[in-house]
């Protein structure tokens, strides 16, 4: 196990993680690169009325988890010598631009990761119930959600794009071919590539009996095959004793793919670990 760029603590919604039960658990595999990002849903932001106006930072006036994880995270980075990454989940950054523009502008984070997980005036992809859904909504879905993603692309202030065909986790049986979507996502990769940004391995996917990461290696190598040099590997794990897992069979198709080493960041500037 090389890394695991995408984990949570508590500080997002979906996870009791204690920060230095994460770290314990990321020190004792050896990573040589372990990222904490933690959620923020940019369109889910809360005004800072819901905050009683608490004031948690000069950067922000408002966002209580994403104030907390930053400083946790960057506390353990001064205190321990792990290679500690101090990250961000960023959702729907479109839907709430100033939000997005607010957090890729914080010099306090190494590490902008980009996800698409709700589409606007949609539920999460967590929540909808795909085996009720005609067929034509299902289309809709996939196609509004490579769209979204080719707009963040272009738009491309983030540093990795996380989990490409993350509909996949959850429509499962009830999903389309994505081949049809092929143009589509080349093209979404060009514009990352033509801004030195990459994507992500999502190895979340093979858990609890799945089989495939997020993107699978066909885009993987898609993605390379256009000229991609930034890639990164995260299990996407909401509890330490998922910390790496997957990872080293992300790193194996990153490998399969043609890359010759992983990629993290830094102070915003690419990382990067040699795979063999
Ligand atoms: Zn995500
Ligand atoms: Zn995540």
């Amino acid at each position: 196990m090389l890394m695991d760029c995408h984990t949570h603590t508590k500080f997002s919604f979906d996870s009791d993680a204690g920060p230095a039960e994460m770290l314990d658990k990321a020190k004792s595999l050896g990573l040589a690169a372990w990222a904490v990002t933690d959620h923020c849903e940019c369109n889910c932001w809360y005004p800072r009325e819901h905050y009683s106006g608490e004031v948690l930072s000069d950067h922000f006036d408002f966002g209580s988890d994403y104030e907390r994880s930053v400083a946790a995270v960057t506390e353990m980075k001064r205190s321990d010598d792990m290679n500690i990454i101090c990250g961000i989940e960023m959702g729907q950054p479109l839907q709430a631009l100033d939000i997005a523009e607010k957090i890729v502008s914080d010099s306090r984070l190494d590490f902008v990761l980009a996800s698409l997980h709700q589409l606007s005036g949609e539920e999460d992809f967590y929540f909808i119930k795909y085996s009720e859904c005609a067929s034509d909504r299902i289309n809709s879905l996939c196609e509004r959600y490579f769209r979204e993603i080719y707009e963040m692309c272009r738009w491309g202030k983030f540093d990795i794009l996380a989990h490409l065909t993350y509909f996949l986790r959850y429509m499962r049986e009830n999903a389309p071919d994505i081949s049809r979507y092929d143009d589509i996502i080349a093209e979404s990769f060009r514009e990352l590539i033509a801004k030195d940004k990459g994507i992500e391995i999502n190895t979340s996917g093979l858990r609890n009996g799945g089989s495939e990461t997020f993107p699978t290696l066909k885009y993987v190598k898609l993605f390379r095959d256009l000229g991609g040099e930034l890639i990164s590997v995260g299990s996407d794990a909401h509890t330490p004793q998922d910390i790496g897992s997957g990872t080293a069979q992300g790193a194996e198709i990153a490998a399969a793919a043609g890359f010759t080493r992983l990629c993290c960041f830094k102070k915003r500037k690419p990382y990067f670990i040699n795979i063999y």
